[in-house]
Formats: C-alpha cells, structure tokens, sequence
C-alpha cells in the first residue's frame, strides 16, 4: 500500500481549524489532513482551497490511515463533550507514539484529566492554548503547548513553523506538562479582560469628563499607541471608536447595546485564582463588570439612585487626559503583574516548570494581549528569575512612581463624578494593599479568634496565640 501523504491532520473544520488547517498546509513541506465529524465542512474547505493540497477523509479511520506515524492531529472542536467525543475517537483509530493535541480553549482541569487518561494508551496528549482569533489561527497565532517533552519534540518544529513570529522568535514555547499550556492560556485571557476593562474605563472618563466625541477619543489613543501602551487592543479600540454606524450615521460605539458578553474564560481564571488564594482583583472587576452591564433589569431599577450632588468638572482636558493615560497604564501593570501571580501559583500547584519569561515573550505576537509592553516583563524575570512580584521590578516601580499621583486623581475624579471606574480604583487598592506597612488584617484576626478561637501570631515572639476575650460567649 502506499504510503500515507500527510504529516500533521487537523480535526474538527468550523472557524478556527479550518484556517489552521490552512496555516499548517501553507508552510513547506506539510501536507494537512483533514477531517470535520459532518462531511459538508471538509468539503467547503478543500473546495474553496484546492491550493492547500488537502488530504480529505470522511472517517476518522481515513483520517488515521492518511497520517504518517508517528500520527500527530490537531482538535480544533467545541471545547467540552465535543473534545472528548473526538478524543475517544482518535484513541480508537491511533496507536502508541502518535500525538493527539487539544487546540480548543480547554479548561485546564479537563487537560490533566484528558492527558493521564490518554497516556495510559500510550498516545501523548498535548493541551495548546492558542490564541489570536480567526486571523491568528490563518496567520500565526500565539501558541501554548502543555505536554511531554518527547511529544513537544515532534511537535515544537510544526508550531514553530505556524505560530506568530515577534521579533524574530516564533510565539510558541513548552508552557510545561500536562495542563500547564490551557491554564497558561486561561490566564491570558484573564489578562485580556482586565486590558479591555481599562481601556473602556478610560474611554468612559475621558468622554464623560471632557465631553470629546468618540472620533476625537480615536485619536488619543492612536496617540496612545505610538507610546508605551503600544498594543493591538489599543490599536483596535481606536479603530472601534472611529466607526460609524452605516445606517444611522451615529458613532458605532452608541449604537451598540452595552451588555458585554463572556465566553468564560475570565470566569475561570477568577475561579481558579480563588482555589489557589491569589489575588487577582483588577481581572476579577473586569469580569464583574461585564455581568454588571449585563443587568438591564437591576440597571433600570438603580438608575434613579442619587449620584453626586456637587458638580464636578475637569479644568484642564489635556491634563485630565494624560492622567488617565498614567491610570491606565498604572492599573495595566498591576493586571499583568496579579496574572504572573496567578502562574507563579498555579506552577507551584501542579507541578509545572513555567518560564515566565518565556511567556510573556510568546505573547507578543498573534495574540490579543500582544503589546510592547511584554518585552520589559521578560526583562524583569530574566534579571530576576525569583521576582516575587512583577510590579516590585525595576522598570515597573519606575513606571509606578511616574504614574501614582494621577492614577489617585483619577479614582478620586472617578468617586467625585459618579462615572464608575471598578479596575482602576481597586488596581490602586491592591496596590496601596500590598506597599501598606501595617494591614488591618491584625483587626481581622483579633475577631477571628474572639468569635471562633481561630487564634492569631504576634509580631514580637513565635507562636500561636489565643486571647480569652472578655464578655459573654
Ligand atoms: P466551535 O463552534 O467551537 O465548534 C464547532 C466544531 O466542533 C465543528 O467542527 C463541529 O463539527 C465540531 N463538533 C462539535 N461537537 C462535536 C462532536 N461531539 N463530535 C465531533 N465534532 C464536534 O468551533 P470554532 O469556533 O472553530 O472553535 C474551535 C475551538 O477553538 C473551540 O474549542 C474554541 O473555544 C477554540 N477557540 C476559538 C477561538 C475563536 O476565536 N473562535 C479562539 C481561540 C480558541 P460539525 O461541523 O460536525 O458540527
């Protein structure tokens, strides 16, 4: 029999894997196969794209039987019953050796289960975040492989060959075992959610207080964007922000109903920040700010609530803006530095070796996050590899000292003006927390131990401590 043509397949042809696959059969000397569970998707693929050189199958043993051994398929199916589905199936069709590599946005729970349930099979299983959309998926995304090492050797030369390149360096790296790559993406987005939150809040303060129309607010952050906040979602948000709506004439950004949806993958991350004991609290407000909008009943029932009752004004439009840009950028830094917190915590839990550096640089291409911005937190672990928290860095208590001021007159103008401004007034909390000398956590222990004998330690000798509280208990 002859042998089979391709060297890497892709399962499941919707959105993203077809324009993966197309990635994959763009690059020299691949050749794709491909299958999708309803036939009628293979064939729009390879009809649309004869160039690719697809090899089709409408079995999954067809599937198996066109890939060269060791068999390397990439799932690109509805995260959850879907990828399990697909994943019992390739076990039947595939043998010991060959690689079955999750592409979905997998909870990261759900990728250690899969993995040790496959390599009991002797087939390597391998979690890969991947990000960047559609576009990222056809152009080279950012790619966060979690699995064996000897699975990440044939597969390291694939994804390096169709992930993003920034700066030379293809956005891919082995994030560590098992689940380490979905919960190294899981954060990402996290990150994702706190990045769009401050960049809406800053549209919010800066419309609501200047009265600039949202084409005039474009342009800062084009402005923006030539600068240290240099980012896609800066770019983007300009962009968005200079529609116009073709039927009404109105800027788009009015016209859209404010309810922001969620997939759920900054839930996750909320979720998951919670069992590990991690504060993330400026992702958190960016996750429950999105459920607030999405309250129209309880929205309509406060909206005559009183607000502030002295008039608040910004004197100086010029000044007021490049404070929010100070805020925004503050507040970024404290998002960035709790999301690395939440990988520290999270590689300590399961036991994954995660180069933090080596992380951010994969995120400064072909995904949403991906920003200038990225390189300085390389170099802060790169100078520091036991950083114990990113915005203790060098350069980020630099950026903080030049940001602090204007980030509090910005909470302050936010609390004074009623224009609600979650992430970046618990952004400065967190960070007023961690800098504070003395927490009134010693307030908390004390009625810890009075009500429940929690007990408590003292500053001044070892031990454990209980105090028999006056009272009747
Ligand atoms: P999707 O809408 O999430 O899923 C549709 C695909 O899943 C179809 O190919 C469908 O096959 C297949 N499928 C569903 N249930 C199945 C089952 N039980 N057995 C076999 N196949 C099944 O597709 P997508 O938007 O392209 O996303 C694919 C994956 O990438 C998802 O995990 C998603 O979360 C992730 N992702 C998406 C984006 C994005 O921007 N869209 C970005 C990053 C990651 P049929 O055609 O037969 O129905």
């Amino acid at each position: 029999s002859p042998q089979p043509a391709a060297n890497i397949g892709v399962v499941g042809l919707a959105v993203m894997g077809s324009n993966l696959a197309r990635n994959l059969a763009s690059r020299e000397g691949n050749t794709v196969a491909v299958y999708n569970r309803s036939y009628a998707k293979t064939e729009t693929l390879i009809t649309e794209h004869p160039e690719a050189g697809f090899v089709a199958a409408s079995t999954i043993d067809e599937f198996a039987a066109s890939l060269q051994k060791p068999r390397t398929a990439i799932i690109m199916v509805q995260a959850g019953r879907g990828t399990d589905a697909v994943i019992d199936q390739l076990v039947e069709a595939f043998e010991p050796g060959d690689i079955i590599v999750d592409g979905g946005n997998a909870l990261f729970t759900d990728t250690i289960r899969r993995e040790k349930a496959v390599r009991e099979t002797g087939i390597n299983f391998v979690g890969a975040g991947i990000s960047g959309g559609e576009e990222g998926a056809l152009n080279g995304p950012s790619i966060m492989p979690g699995g064996s090492a000897e699975a990440w050797e044939t597969l390291g030369p694939i994804l390096k060959s169709i992930a993003a390149v920034a700066e030379g360096e293809p956005c891919v790296t082995h994030v560590g075992t098992d689940g380490a790559g979905h919960f190294v993406k899981m954060i990402h987005n996290g990150i994702e959610y706190a990045d769009m939150q401050l960049i809406a809040e800053a549209y919010d303060l800066i419309r609501r207080g200047t009265g600039k129309s949202p084409a005039e607010i474009a342009e800062i952050f084009a402005e923006w964007n030539r600068g240290e906040l240099e980012s896609y979602l800066i770019e983007i948000t300009a962009e968005v922000l200079r529609q116009v709506d073709a039927e009404t004439g109105a800027p788009l950004v009015d016209v859209i109903l404010d309810q922001a949806g969620a997939k759920g993958t900054g839930a996750w991350t909320v979720q998951s920040a919670l069992d590990l004991g991690v504060p993330v609290s400026g992702i958190a407000e960016a996750v429950f700010a999105r459920s607030l909008s999405s309250k129209p009943a309880q929205r309509a029932a406060a909206s005559d609530l009183p607000g502030p009752s002295a008039s608040w004004t910004v004197d100086d439009a010029d000044a007021f803006v490049e404070d929010v840009r100070k805020a925004l950028y503050a507040s970024k830094i404290v998002a960035y530095s709790q999301g690395f917190d939440e990988i520290v915590a999270g590689a300590e839990q399961y036991g994954w070796d995660i180069k933090k550096g080596e992380i951010a640089k994969i995120w400064r291409g072909g995904c949403i996050i991906r920003a200038q911005f990225l390189n300085r937190i390389t170099e802060a672990y790169d100078e520091n590899p036991g950083l114990v928290a990113l915005l203790t860095a060098p350069y980020f208590r630099d950026a903080l000292t030049e940001t602090q001021e204007a980030w509090r007159r910005i909470v302050v103008a936010s609390a004074q003006s009623g224009i609600p401004a979650p992430a970046f007034s618990s952004s400065l909390s967190y960070y007023d927390g961690l800098r504070a000398d003395r927490l009134p956590a010693a307030l908390v222990q004390g009625q810890r131990d009075f009500f429940g004998a929690h007990t408590y330690k003292r500053i001044d000798k070892d031990g454990t401590f209980h105090t028999l509280w006056s009272g009747d208990r």
